[in-house]
């Protein structure tokens, strides 16, 4: 909970959460269709970004789009207890299952990449397990493959280790990606330079 850099806690809320949205049901899906719909330019350049970089983050997106999971991304102000990511599942309809994550802003975009991963992790696991269709079988999913991080009055949140484990894996390929970038940047300035000599 104390951790700043990345706390990963209540991801997951069964409590009554309003999503002010508007998710239409959409047609029969295309072969290419993305299911991450990111709902700002930012997150979509996140998005993009991550999948340019992280080959996990690749192979958590071919998963969902693989499914009847569509995911929602939004940025969301938490309170400073509060959690960095949170998965929320919206409804069914159509033959698709629709889910929200809601990604904490004020974050470093380093600290972005690992809570988008990690929450699309859980987007993965919801597409897994197709007896998840509303709240309470999600909460009853999750108490089987993970565990309760915090409990409070109106709700339960639920945390798995493999979330945890994406979202430092695909930031430490993003960060050695962005690494190897910057020092063939520097290599090709020090070679430029010296050309000119
Ligand atoms: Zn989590």
């Amino acid at each position: 909970m104390l951790i700043k850099r990345i706390h990963h806690v209540a991801t997951i809320a069964f409590a009554a959460i309003v999503a002010t949205t508007s998710l239409r049901a959409d047609g029969p899906a295309s072969a290419n269709e993305s299911h991450i719909r990111a709902t700002t330019p930012a997150l979509q350049a996140l998005v993009d970004e991550s999948g340019e970089r992280s080959p996990a983050f690749r192979a958590l997106v071919e998963q969902i789009n693989a499914s009847d999971v569509v995911v929602y991304l939004k940025y969301y102000l938490f309170s400073p207890a509060g959690p960095d990511g949170r998965l929320i599942f919206v409804g069914t309809a159509g033959g698709r299952r629709y889910v929200m994550v809601q990604i904490g802003c004020l974050h470093t975009r380093v600290d972005e990449f690992a809570i988008l991963a990690h929450e699309l992790q859980h987007a993965a696991e919801v597409a897994a397990a197709p007896s998840i269709v509303d709240a309470a079988s999600l909460a009853q999913h999750y108490a089987t493959i993970g565990f309760v991080a915090r409990q409070w009055q109106h709700g339960i949140a639920f945390e798995t280790g493999a979330a945890k484990e994406a979202g430092s894996l695909v930031q430490q390929e993003i960060i050695e990606s962005i690494r190897a970038e910057e020092a063939a940047a520097r290599a090709s300035h020090a070679s430029a330079a010296t050309a000119r000599n």
